[in-house]
């Protein structure tokens, strides 16, 4: 069946003119391809980098164009379908960016040609299930939002700190909440912030998605009401603060409110791996002993190329590791978990074997505990260490450094 072409038109109305150009230099290369970790697996055509923006610009040509006007050119629901296909099979890792020597800054424009999906209405339903989720639990795993605390009881944490105002707030984000692997994660953040004597709070059952996964879809608006919210819940506890443990909550509240809702918040937004080695850095927190295990350390791809925090992680590492060992393609450079851009939700199976890949690139360290700092990395990696047998301990650096302290 053809589509109208006025409606795919208005759909891809919303690519910028510098994009659209960026785009056409794009359909037109494949040098990244190899740095792909989808493609790297896949290896199909349509696939590569360039090989998405060509089908984008093949179809945004026919809906848009002259020469497809005069000769009504039909556009498909089958090329719609091939193209959100290729667009969904993305990790949003910005590898290729990152490769890429005319600078394309291909992780935008891969949300941006998401966003031209969904207003198309040619969303995937396994993403829809997500967004429906999303609206009506604010969370994308669809769980009661006054269970969103629960995890605070099964980890045993003690003092809950629910407060009306405080210097300090520590949003939790759900895949750190709602996910049994990542629970400890937010109980080692809670018991360091407890363990320093900070004035701090959460929002609690209030607490509402960063909207990271909606602007991965393209759904602007919804995410903007999420940010309005969380700020809200945040501004009127009057915190100076606002500390995340999971890269993608970083990113989203950090970088992306700002734009969202076109103003700065009135607090500063950190990761932890920020707050720890600002806290090792001062003498606050001290270690009488050295992790003596081989450790070595995943980049979440949100945190590492796309957030700019290389240094920090690897700070906090060596003032509690005896030996701390890169992976092959670390930092910017980083591979990806396959963890990223929805892909558990469009297509699990590929997201394990990017993540054994990783896995294996781990292994070849020799070390014998494998850390990254995100939550959706730490399940990935998990997944991945599951189906390869591997031996790897997989923990967050919170979750090492409550450890080292004998808070775990
Ligand atoms: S992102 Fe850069 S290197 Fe990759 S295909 Fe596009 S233009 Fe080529
Ligand atoms: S963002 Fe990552 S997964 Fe997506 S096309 Fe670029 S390199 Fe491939």
């Amino acid at each position: 069946m053809n589509l109208k072409r006025e409606d795919v038109a208005e759909a891809f109305s919303n690519l910028t003119r510098p994009q659209l150009i960026q785009l056409e230099t794009c359909a037109r290369c494949s040098l990244c391809s190899t740095e792909c970790p989808t493609w790297s697996e896949l290896k199909e055509p349509i696939l590569i980098p360039g090989g998405k923006m060509a089908a984008f610009l093949k179809i945004h040509g026919k809906a848009k164009g002259l020469l497809s006007k005069l000769f009504r050119r039909e556009i498909s629901e089958n090329e719609i379908k091939q193209l959100t296909r290729a667009v969904y099979i993305c990790t949003l890792c910005g590898k290729c960016m990152e490769a890429c020597p005319f600078g394309i800054q291909d992780e935008n424009i891969w949300r941006s040609v998401r966003e031209t999906i969904h207003r198309l209405g040619a969303t995937p339903s396994s993403i829809l299930e997500l967004e429906k989720m999303l609206e009506e639990t604010y969370n994308p795993y669809g769980m009661d939002p006054e269970t969103r605390m629960d995890w605070a009881d099964y980890a045993g944490l003690e003092e809950i700190p629910i407060k009306e105002k405080a210097d300090l707030l520590y949003f939790v984000g759900c895949t750190t909440s709602f996910k049994a692997v990542n629970q400890e994660i937010a109980y080692s953040v809670s018991v360091l912030l407890n363990h320093l004597h900070e004035n701090w709070t959460f929002i609690g059952e209030q607490e509402r998605c960063c909207g990271s996964p909606l602007l991965m879809m393209g759904n602007r608006e919804k995410a903007k009401s999420f940010a309005e919210h969380n700020v809200e819940e945040i501004e009127k506890r009057d915190v100076k603060i606002v500390i995340t443990s999971c890269a993608g909550c970083y990113r989203a509240l950090k970088f992306e409110y700002p734009k969202l809702m076109e103003r700065k918040p009135r607090f500063k937004v950190i990761h932890v791996t920020q707050y720890l080695r600002d806290k090792i850095w001062k003498g606050a927190l001290k270690f009488e002993t050295k992790i003596t295990e081989t450790v070595t350390y995943h980049d979440p791809c949100e945190l590492s190329r796309l957030g700019g925090l290389i240094r920090e992680p690897r700070d906090v590492l060596s003032a509690i590791c005896r030996r701390y060992v890169e992976t092959p393609e670390h930092g910017r450079d980083a591979r990806c978990c396959g963890g990223g851009g929805l892909l558990q939700a469009f297509d699990n199976s590929l997201r394990t074997k990017i993540s054994i890949k990783r896995i294996k690139q781990a292994e070849s360290t020799g070390a014998k505990i494998l850390t990254s700092t995100c939550p959706s990395c730490k399940m990935a990696l998990v997944d991945g260490a599951k189906e390869l047998k591997s031996k790897l301990e997989i923990l967050d650096i919170a979750e090492l450094v409550a450890r080292q302290l004998n808070l775990l």
